[in-house]
């Protein structure tokens, strides 16, 4: 069966991407990934596009508008839909992921380390400070993979996000934290690679130059999205709401009422 890593590289637009990830430029380069650009949906926000992420729904129809509302998502997503045909999933994320499909409000005291849990995240490591190594977590998912060999995970940094919010989206800072992102997918991916994962790696939104998301502009809009191998074909338009139909069709599960994705994919 396949297995499926989703890579959420918080607030990591598109040309810093094309610019600064230069392992999986490489991978394009010679052929070997595909990366198409894609428009978040709106609000910009964090919050409303992991749900938009995982469930496949705007952010205007699954309610979640701001990351100042806090409940646990509703309806189907993509890690109950993969528990429920008893594979096992897991995410190395932020604490909101956690609120979201775990428990809701957050306790730092009992909620940072989920082993075994019985909901939708199967096993998960979860953080709440914006400077949290993004080296510690994607260690945090190298040890999620190689102990629990998970169908499906959620691997989500934070560190670009914070240097966009500190000095800009068109900063030395924010690149610089973009290239440190880059090497570390060059550390760890080439092993689940080889471990048999179908890799995405995309982000929730942008950065505007003035150091903060929300709106419509290209630069809070426009994200990247890679594809390792598996390809959608030149044909295709992705929306960010097509991907966890897409996730489901690579998994081989039953997207419920997640948005299909019908289009051409060829797995590699
Ligand atoms: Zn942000």
């Amino acid at each position: 069966m396949t297995k499926v890593i989703l890579i959420v590289l918080d607030g990591l637009r598109y040309d810093a991407a094309r610019t600064c990830l230069g392992y999986l430029e490489g991978l394009v380069a010679e052929d070997r990934a595909e990366v198409r650009k894609v428009a978040c949906e709106l609000p910009a926000m964090s919050t409303p596009l992991y749900e938009t992420l995982l469930t496949g729904r705007k952010p205007v129809d699954h309610g979640v508008v701001s990351n100042g509302v806090v409940r646990r998502s509703e309806g189907d997503n993509l890690f109950a839909r993969c528990r429920l045909e008893g594979n096992v999933t897991a995410a190395a994320a932020y604490h909101w992921v956690s609120e979201l499909y775990v428990s809701c409000p957050f306790d730092r005291h009992r909620d940072r380390i989920l082993i075994d849990g019985s909901g939708d995240i199967t096993h998960g490591l979860f953080y709440w400070d914006d400077q949290y190594p993004d080296s510690h977590l994607f260690a945090d998912a190298e040890w999620l993979i190689r102990a629990k060999a998970p169908d499906f995970l959620l691997l989500h940094p934070m560190n670009v996000d914070d240097a966009g919010h500190k000095h800009g989206g068109d900063s030395i800072g924010y690149r610089n934290a973009a290239r440190a992102q880059g090497d570390l997918l060059a550390r760890h991916l080439p092993g689940w690679i080889d471990s048999g994962y179908r890799i995405i790696v995309t982000a929730d939104h942008g950065m505007g130059d003035d150091g903060n998301h929300a709106g419509p502009t290209p630069d809070e809009t426009e994200v990247p999205f890679y594809a390792l191998g598996f390809r959608l074909g030149p044909d295709v338009v992705l929306k960010q709401t097509l991907i966890a139909g897409l996730i489901c069709r690579l998994l081989d599960v039953d997207p419920g009422t997640i948005p299909i994705y019908d289009g051409a994919l060829f797995i590699s």
